[in-house]
């Protein structure tokens, strides 16, 4: 290769701003290019928070990243022709890289549920949050998923409108992968804040009357929202790289693609090895610590080095409750949970801390 180094970075979420921003600083004898399909970069772990009708900041890509020598292209990425190393893009020009970040993130699953993809709202990207809380009738309001997403916004929505009526439905114990202190605290603020539980309910059919549960029951919804997982773009899968049966990229423990030695790939839609032999979680929590980590293999590599293999760990998880309570659960190295958790205002304000600070770590 001749002249500068061409970084592509695709994806301007935790990840791909994480990547940049430390690139920034490490290569700037490089030319580095992000893209992404939205103008502004919004939070998205406060989602649930526009869900709920409030607020959430916003900032300009395009000012965020010249202002760091970044250059930044608005446009949806269609296609990836990974042997030319080309991205198609739709109604800009072709980009070329030298080096590829894949940061693509996640969106709704509807999970091959019939009926979700018609007639459930989701909170997984930013038009969800708002198309929910704009069109949804929350006086009968269905959240499918005990996870830490159909949690926080069950507490949110019931929280901001009190005379809203909010079942969450779960096949198990919302937040069960906590600890036994943990779950209890996450079902008493709920049923504080007047959230309805299911905690043994199988979702198996999704209609505008509401949602058929596994044995034939009919609970009506005038707002059923899906929460159960993520998934991912199939533009890697399309494109010829390896991939695992949903998509997300596979990668080495440098996050380098295990088919493609041009192409990285993290945040949400990398398999990514972690502690336990556990692949690490779908999290912004995981987003900017590769996002950072990927950008100091290519420089590595760029400077014919050997980078150093991710090494991560998480310390705790943390929950919104609503905006009055919360909960840290902090976690063992093998990602197990541990006895200690934080809950009431403590760990509202610790959880407001560490959105603020993932929200400072991603903007360049
Ligand atoms: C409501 C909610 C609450 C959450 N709370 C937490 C939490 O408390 N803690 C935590 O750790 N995690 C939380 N998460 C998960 C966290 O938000 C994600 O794991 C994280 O955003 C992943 O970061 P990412 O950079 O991989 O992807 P994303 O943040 O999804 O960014 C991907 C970017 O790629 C762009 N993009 C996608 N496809 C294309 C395309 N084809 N062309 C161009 N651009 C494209 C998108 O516009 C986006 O800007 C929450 C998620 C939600 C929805």
């Amino acid at each position: 290769m001749t002249g500068q180094h061409r970084i592509v970075v695709l994806g301007a979420g935790y990840a791909g701003l994480a990547a940049a921003r430390r690139f920034a600083s490490t290569a700037q004898d490089a030319r580095i290019t992000v893209v992404d399909g939205r103008a502004g970069y919004v939070e998205r772990v406060r989602l649930h928070q526009q869900a709920a009708g409030q607020r959430i900041p916003a900032w300009d890509l395009r000012e965020l990243l010249v202002a760091k020598g970044i250059q930044f292209v608005q446009a949806w990425v269609t296609e990836l022709d990974a042997d030319a190393r080309r991205v198609i893009l739709d109604g800009a020009p072709a980009l070329e890289y030298d080096t590829l970040v894949y940061a693509l993130g996640s969106k709704a699953d509807p999970a091959g549920v019939p009926g979700v993809a018609e007639h459930a709202f989701s909170v997984a990207t930013p038009e969800d949050a708002i198309q929910l809380f704009e069109q949804a009738e929350t006086a009968r309001m269905i959240v499918v998923g005990g996870g830490a997403t159909g949690i926080e916004l069950a507490a949110e929505v019931a929280e901001s409108e009190p005379d809203s009526r909010v079942l969450l439905l779960s096949s198990e114990e919302p937040g069960a992968w906590m600890s036994q202190r943990a779950q209890a605290h996450v079902r008493r603020v709920l049923e504080r804040l007047g959230v309805e539980i299911r905690s043994d309910a199988t979702v198996i059919e999704v209609s505008a009357e509401g949602v058929r549960l596994a044995g034939g029951e009919l609970i009506e919804s005038m707002a059923t929202v899906w929460t159960t997982g993520f998934g991912v773009s199939d533009l890697a899968r399309r494109s010829g790289i390896a991939v695992a049966a949903d998509g997300r990229m596979l990668t080495d423990p440098t996050l380098r693609s295990v088919s493609h030695p041009d192409v990285y790939a993290a945040g949400d839609s990398a398999v990514v090895a972690g502690p336990g032999d556990r692949e690490l979680r779908m999290a912004c929590a995981t987003a900017l610590p590769t996002g950072k980590y990927v950008a100091d293999a290519v420089v590595a590599r760029m400077r014919g080095r050997d980078p150093r293999k991710l090494r991560f760990r998480y310390v705790f998880q943390c929950l919104s409750l609503g905006r009055r309570d919360g909960l840290i659960q902090f976690l063992h190295a093998d990602d197990t949970p541990g006895r200690t958790v934080l809950t009431g205002r403590t760990a509202a304000w610790f959880k407001e801390q560490i959105v603020r600070g993932a929200g400072r770590a991603a903007r360049p």
